[in-house]
């Protein structure tokens, strides 16, 4: 598995904006950038993921649990992963980040019958994470490696293509008890919107997309 991780280092670099994000969110979170405290997102990874970043540079260990909350996340896991922690955004190496740091704040969408259809968010960081509010400026090219990264990683390892279609069924759960609709980009740069309910799918303009405090104007 190192050599499908390899590939997908290689081949995803691009930034998931034209900007520095952090920049946009690091004052809600006393200078740091939220997705990179481990406070705020600990990143999971492959134990081959892991094991191959450790191999390339220190920036990277395990993470280690300081409450219940914690203890509780690292019992949660399966057993091929590991919860790790770099050391900090100071030191952070672009071609040493892990899948996730890559992805963040997207994970690939799968919709019922198992078809991968564009990139959703993480939505309980729609209030830190200064992207979900402005999906529009996503680049091109970060779409473009996203798809064949995970289409690479589902071909080589299907268990984590399971881990985002149970995952995306979560969203689809969440979003219909809130009767709220699930914004995603597919390969285009085309934005939809998924209805709760299992009312369908749609087209929407940028203008449509939606923006969360603190970021909506
Ligand atoms: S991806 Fe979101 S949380 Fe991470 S640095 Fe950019 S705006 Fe902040
Ligand atoms: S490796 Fe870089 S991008 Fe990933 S959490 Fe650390 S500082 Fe953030």
């Amino acid at each position: 598995m190192k050599k499908v991780y390899r590939r997908i280092f290689n081949g995803f670099s691009a930034p998931v904006v034209p900007l520095d994000c952090g920049e946009k969110c690091r004052h809600l979170n006393d200078g740091v950038p939220v997705c990179c405290d481990i406070g705020h997102a600990v990143p999971i990874m492959d134990k081959s993921e892991y094991k191959l970043l450790r191999s390339r540079s220190d920036l990277w260990s395990k993470y280690k649990p300081e409450d219940d909350h914690g203890e509780e996340l690292v019992n949660s896991l399966h057993d091929d992963c590991v919860a790790c922690e770099c050391k900090g955004a100071k030191f952070c190496e672009r071609d040493n980040r892990s899948l996730s740091c890559r992805a963040f704040p997207f994970f690939p969408y799968i919709d019922k019958s198992g078809e991968m259809l564009g990139l959703a968010t993480y939505w309980t960081f729609e209030d830190r994470c200064w992207v979900i509010s402005n999906m529009r400026k996503v680049t091109r090219e970060f779409i473009e490696e996203f798809f064949d990264s995970y289409e690479h990683l589902f071909k080589k390892k299907p268990d984590e293509f399971d881990v985002f279609k149970d995952y995306s069924a979560t969203m689809r759960r969440v979003f219909s008890r809130k009767k709220r609709a699930i914004y995603i980009i597919d390969r285009d740069k085309k934005f939809h919107a998924i209805l709760p309910k299992g009312a369908g799918m749609h087209r929407v303009k940028k203008r449509e997309l939606p923006a969360f405090e603190p970021f909506a104007d």
